[in-house]
């Protein structure tokens, strides 16, 4: 499986594109334009949380490839209303976008494009945090939960520590030591190493 990775915006935010099956993981600022250069056709973005840095080219990207937008039912806010980020002191807006029309929860196996996902909802950094699982490939696109030595921030609106750490814990540490991780900032790690060695699980 060919992964390719694009980094984008303020906050430097991963976007991962799936070339077999066209699937897009996140939409970062700058992300539009990459597909547009690297000639990268998308049939399906996939969002894992619904903060501004991981959305902000969604509707961009919606518009120019006429893909579907999978989400989590608390990320819709987050993607349809403008105004969504303003009234949390973030002075930015984010354009919404059309059709945020393909609800995804956590399930134990979501067949899309060829590539069966497991994906587990890990709330705690923001409501509505999905992480997919490629159960064939063992790569988990985690978004802003595990990072390389880190973990997701947990004071931002919707955030709760404990939710976190024991998601971390009981769904993502499970699924196995040799699972590569792909976060949504930073370098890939696995969850072995996450597990030995992250100062924050240990
Ligand atoms: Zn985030
Ligand atoms: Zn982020």
């Amino acid at each position: 499986m060919k992964i390719d990775t694009f980094t984008g915006g303020l906050f430097e935010t991963n976007c991962f594109f799936i070339e077999e099956a066209a699937i897009l993981i996140d939409a970062p600022q700058e992300a539009a334009e990459w597909l547009r250069k690297t000639g990268k056709k998308v049939s399906l973005l996939l969002l894992t949380h619904g903060h501004i840095d991981h959305v902000f080219d969604a509707a961009e990207i919606e518009r120019e490839h006429g893909c579907k937008i999978g989400l989590h039912r608390e990320t819709i806010p987050m993607v349809t209303d403008r105004e969504f980020f303003r009234r949390f002191g973030f002075g930015l807006e984010v354009e919404p976008v059309r059709k945020p029309d393909f609800l995804i929860g956590e399930t134990e196996s979501l067949e899309i494009n060829g590539i069966d996902f497991q994906v587990l909802d890990v709330p705690g950094h923001c409501p509505g945090s999905l992480c997919f699982f490629d159960k064939k490939e063992r790569v988990l696109f985690g978004g802003d939960v595990l990072f390389a030595g880190g973990v997701g921030r947990w004071d931002l609106p919707g955030g709760d520590r404990e939710l976190l750490f024991s998601g971390i814990k009981t769904k993502l540490f499970p699924l196995g030591d040799d699972v590569k991780v792909l976060p949504g900032h930073g370098p890939a790690t696995t969850i072995g190493r996450e597990r030995q060695t992250n100062p924050f699980l240990s």
